[in-house]
């Protein structure tokens, strides 16, 4: 049995999240703190720590991550303007929570990337 997160808890739907979308593979959901006008979390449904920890057998998962993204772009009107996609890894990139996450940015723009 993979360990809980956070994130799973909220795939499991045991803590509240106003989920966009969810299918066997991927759970999307609004940031609780959104950086951004739009700020989405897409993640695995089964617990991946970092990148890191990436298997093969993950690669569904991870794919199905940015098509989720794009589709969702598309619905919330920020494909054509735009919008950035982060997943950060350990310390140095500020990962909190150990269970891989997509940002999905959009809706204002985002400045330079790096800082
Ligand atoms: P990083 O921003 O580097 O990915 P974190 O691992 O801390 O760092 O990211 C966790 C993200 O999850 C943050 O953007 C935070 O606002 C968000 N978050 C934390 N708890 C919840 C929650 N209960 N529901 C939705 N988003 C959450």
């Amino acid at each position: 049995m993979a360990e809980e997160t956070l994130f799973s808890k909220i795939v499991r739907r045991e803590i509240p999240a106003d989920i966009v979308f969810q299918d066997h593979l991927v759970t999307a959901f609004r940031d609780i703190a959104p950086q951004a006008p739009t700020h989405i979390l897409i993640v695995p449904n089964h617990v991946i720590p970092t990148i890191n920890d990436v298997k093969a057998s993950d690669e569904a998962a991870l794919g199905r991550m940015f098509t989720v993204a794009a589709k969702l772009a598309e619905e919330m009107g920020i494909a054509d303007d735009g919008f950035r996609l982060i997943v950060n890894t350990n310390e140095h990139a500020g990962q909190e929570v150990f269970h891989v996450h997509m940002h999905l940015l959009g809706g204002k723009p985002l400045g330079p990337m790096l800082s």
